[in-house]
Parts: structure tokens; sequence; C-alpha cells
């Protein structure tokens, strides 16, 4: 005796000590994915392992009868714990219901308490005496009804959580997969070990459930801590890496690929394993063109990362897109330099597949660019246009035309014919002039019944030429709306401009444009007038 006691329960200090490691490595990485119930499990199994060492020094039943129930205090709840860790790791932390915790933590709670006042109420064990088992001194009783009800407990659900590893194991592939067999490994390991402890096959009388923790934690730090599993987080982002539906995809330094998932093979079709370690450009021509992309920005990001390492402060993002059964299918490619202990490594590129949102901004600048009625340009967009031909004439000492179009008595054809007639001849009247301009005029719908035009590069005498060809046509055409024929005219106000010695600003040719439509009008409208 004293030997071997002192040596075990300095075994299970040991091991008390080891369990709070992972424990506090749990805490730490409490967020990640199983790490809480096995924080709880550890604290638990600490409780077990800590009371078991005291009560195997203990020499007199008191004192070993305390120990026993502190360690129920722990021991009552492992089983459970140990589910609920098997649950969150083959669930990927789905969440168990708040009355499904309540009701599985009902056993333990009553085992604990049971045991605690088992002295009263014997429901547990009943003439507790201490016996010698040859090393130390140990309890023995006898069971009573809630024993067997807790052991019951016990084993089922260690079983229940071998069979959830087990269905997670059939499903997992790759480095999942082989940290599930060495999970189920060790579940099947502790449920041989406890049974052969009931039904006391053992060398020496004692509770090996105790030691067979520490062997259990070992397996579960070796399966966990290598692969980094009990966060299952390689796994949970091996999952996510094909489940995402942004496409990624992973790089060498030299533009080798070197993984992709399963979007990235739906944004580039001939994306194949056998492409792994080759370029991306052997898929596709598209391919080339992105590839261009990330060339660019990887010289760039180099450059900085001898300043910033993650690349930072350069644009990280491109557009690219890919013509796919006659559409065009927009996408944007976020960028990520790769850094291993300080050295580049490669880059992650995310490619979301952005569309919808192109096409709802394509069709909104379409919308602010054109007039909805005559699809001449709109107010906003002829100024900003004209402002930079403008200045272009100005600059290279060229003349330009600007010429205001305002329809002629149009109030009366809307209360002659109604509205509809009325735009049903706007959209004639644009129609006519934007096709009897060149393809370097600008026209726009300035308001209302008014058209503005801008004419690069001509001399007052050759717009008003042009000009002229389209009163004519406006006055010689038949309009028709609802078979009947309806004449229209129009008044136009000219001004040249843009010549350095015109330095005259966009809004003030417009302001004098106008003097000169008003005197269009004032002298009899279907006319031209020159300011
Ligand atoms: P004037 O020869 O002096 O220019 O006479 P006017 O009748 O053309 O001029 P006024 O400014 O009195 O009337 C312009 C009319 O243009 C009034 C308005 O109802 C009509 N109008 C403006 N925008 C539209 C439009 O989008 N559709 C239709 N149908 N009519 C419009
Ligand atoms: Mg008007
Ligand atoms: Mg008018």
């Amino acid at each position: 005796m004293g030997r071997i006691n002192d040596f075990l329960s300095s075994f299970l200090y040991i091991e008390t000590f080891s369990i709070i490691v992972i424990a506090i490595y749990s805490w730490r990485r409490r967020k990640a994915l199983g790490a809480f119930p096995l924080l709880f499990l550890c604290f638990s199994s600490a409780i077990y392992s800590f009371g078991y060492g005291m009560e195997i020094t203990s020499t007199s039943l008191e004192s070993v009868n305390l120990c026993s129930k502190f360690e129920y205090m722990g021991l009552s709840f492992i089983p459970v714990l140990w589910v609920i860790q098997a649950y969150s790791l083959a669930n990927k932390d789905k969440k168990i219901s708040n009355i499904i915790k309540v009701l599985i933590f009902i056993i333990p709670t009553l085992t604990c308490i049971f045991r605690i006042a088992n002295d009263k109420l014997n429901f547990m064990y009943r003439n507790e005496k201490l016996i010698s088992n040859g090393y130390f001194y140990i309890l023995t009783y006898e069971k009573c009804f809630w024993y067997y009800i807790y052991y019951s407990f016990f084993f089922g659900c260690i079983v229940i959580s071998t069979i959830m590893y087990y269905k997670a194991f059939l499903k997992a592939s790759g480095l999942a997969r082989r940290q599930l067999k060495i999970i189920i490994f060790i579940s099947i390991s502790a449920i041989l070990f406890e049974g052969f402890d009931q039904l006391q096959i053992v060398p020496i009388k004692m509770d090996y459930g105790a030691f067979i923790m520490f062997f259990v934690y070992v397996l579960f730090a070796a399966a966990v801590y290598p692969f980094d599993i009990m966060h299952i987080i390689p796994v949970s982002r091996e999952i996510i890496f094909d489940w995402i539906y942004d496409g990624v995809i992973v790089m060498d330094t030299n533009f080798n690929l070197k993984d992709f998932n399963y979007a990235a093979k739906e944004i580039f079709k001939c994306l194949d394993k056998s492409l792994i370690g080759t370029k991306l450009e052997l898929c596709t021509s598209e391919a080339c063109e992105f590839m261009k992309m990330i060339k660019i920005w990887y010289s760039g990001s180099e450059e900085c990362s001898k300043k910033l390492l993650d690349g930072g402060f350069i644009k990280d993002t491109f557009e690219f897109r890919i013509n796919s059964k006659g559409s065009v299918i927009y996408f944007k490619a976020r960028l990520k330099a790769l850094y291993y202990h300080g050295y580049r490594v490669g880059s992650t590129i995310l490619i979301s597949n952005v569309t919808k949102e192109k096409e709802e901004v394509l069709e909104l600048e379409k919308m602010a660019r054109f007039d909805q009625l005559t699809g001449l340009l709109s107010r906003a967009y002829f100024t900003k246009y004209s402002n930079v031909e403008f200045d272009k004439l100005h600059r290279k000492n060229q003349t330009g035309v600007l010429v205001m179009i305002d329809i002629d008595y149009f109030k009366r054809i809307n209360d002659t014919y109604g509205h509809q007639a009325g735009d049903h001849i706007l959209k004639e009247m644009a129609f006519i002039a934007k096709n009897m301009l060149r393809n370097k005029d600008l026209i726009g719908r300035y308001g209302g019944e008014e058209f503005i035009a801008f004419l690069p590069q001509l001399s007052l005498k050759q717009a008003k030429l042009a000009i002229e060809c389209i009163r004519l046509a406006f006055q010689n055409h038949d309009f028709f709306y609802e078979d009947k024929l309806i004449k229209v005219t129009a008044s136009f106000g000219m001004v040249e401009c843009c010549k350095r010695t015109m330095a005259n600003s966009y809004e003030q040719m417009v302001k004098k444009a106008d003097i000169a439509l008003y005197e269009a009008k004032k002298n009899g409208r279907n006319r031209i007038a020159v300011y």
C-alpha cells in the first residue's frame, strides 16, 4: 500500500491538469465548432479525476464517501456532455432546442443530487463499506435502483454519440473522415473499458473510468490537435469552400492553379482537377483575360507587400464578363494575397456573380442617359457630353454650333388631337432630327417640346444648311396619328461657339441660343434665327 496509490493519485492530478489545459484551449477557441461542449466536458472530467485522485489516498469511510460525492458533481454530467459534443461536431453546431437540453440534463442532475444525498436517500448505494483491494481502500456497496438507471443512461449516451459520429463518418470525406475514424475508435474503447469495469473483468478492483478518461483525452487530443479538428475548422472550411455560392480559386506565386471550389467550376466550366498544378489559361480563352487582371494586381501588390503584408492599399477587386449561351454574365473578383510565416505563397481569388446588380446599374444608367419618350439624350447627359465637346473644340480652336429647337404651336396640337398624338409627334420629330444629323452630333431633349443639338467642327454657315434641312423635313413631313394628318413645324435658335476668340461657357451659349430661338418665334416661327 502507500506507494501505488500515491503513484495513481499523482497520475490523476496530472490528468486533471492536462484536462484543464484542454479546457483553457477550448475556451480560447470557444467560437469554433464543438469547442463549447468540449469545454464543459473537460470541466466535468477534471472534477471527476481530481476527486478520484483524492479518494484513493483517503483512508476513512467518511473521506472516501466525501470524495466520491465530489466526483459525481462531474461524473454525472459526462455522458450527456459527450452526446452534446458528438451532436455539435457531427451536425456542425446545429442548435439543440432548449427543451431537449433541459430534458437530457434531468437524469444527470438527479444522479448528482441522489449521490450527494445518498446517506439519507439510499437511491444509488446502500451498505457502503471500505475494503482494501490490496493496494488502497475502495468503497464497496450494494447497488440501488438509481445506480442502474444512471449506468444505463451512461452507456446509452456513449452508444448514441458513437452512432452520431459513425453517421457523420459515412458522409465525410478526406481529412474529416480520418478524424472521425479516430473519434469513433475512442468512443468504442470507452464503451469496452467501462463494460469490463462494470463486469469486474479487471485485475485490481478500482474505478477504471477515471483512468480511462486520460487515454480518451490523449487520443482525443491526438485526433484533434495535429489536424486542428477540435473545432473541425478545416472540415467545416472544406465544406464551406464547396458550399458557398462564390467561386474560389487558389494559385501559387507562379500563377499555377492550386485549388478551386465547386462554384468556380460553374464559372469556368472547363475547370478540372487535372488542371491543378497548371495554368488556368489552359482551360479557356476567357481565363486569359481574367489572368491578365490578376497578374497586373499581383505585380502591384508584390511591390506594396514590401511595406505592407497584405498588399493593402491597392485596389483588390476587378470586374470581368463571360459570354454564356448568348448572354453576358458579369463577375466581380476579389483578390487576397496569401502569406505563410511572412512569405508570400500565392493568392486567393473570390469570384461573385454580379450580373443582376450590373444589369440593374446598366438599366439605371440607360434610363438616366436617355429620354424615355424620344430616345434622345437626357438633358443631364447632353450637358455633360456637350461640355466635353466644348472644351475639346476650344483647345483645338475649332468652331461648333449649338441649336435650340422648339416645336411651333405644340399646345394647339395637344389640344386638338390629344396628348397621345402630341407624344407621337414628339417621337417622330426626334427621330427625324436625329437621323438627319451626323453621328458625331449630339441631340437631346431639353424639356417639354424643346430639343437641343450640338454640331461640332462646323461653321455657322455649314450648320445653318444642315439645320435648314431639318426645318424643311419637319415642314414637309406628313405626320399621322390615327389616320389623321397633322402638319407641324419648329423654330430654331443657333449660336456659334468654341473658338478661342469666342471664349464663352456652355451655359452662356445655351442662353444665347435661347435668345435666338425667341427671335425666330417672334418673327413668325418655322424659321432659323442666329444669335
Ligand atoms: P410656341 O410656338 O410658342 O412654342 O407654342 P407652344 O404651344 O409650342 O408653346 P407652349 O410653351 O405654350 O406649349 C408647349 C406645350 O408642349 C405645352 C405642353 O402641354 C406640351 N408638352 C410638353 N411636353 C410634352 C410631352 O411630353 N407630351 C405632350 N404630348 N405634350 C407636351
Ligand atoms: Mg416651348
Ligand atoms: Mg413650342
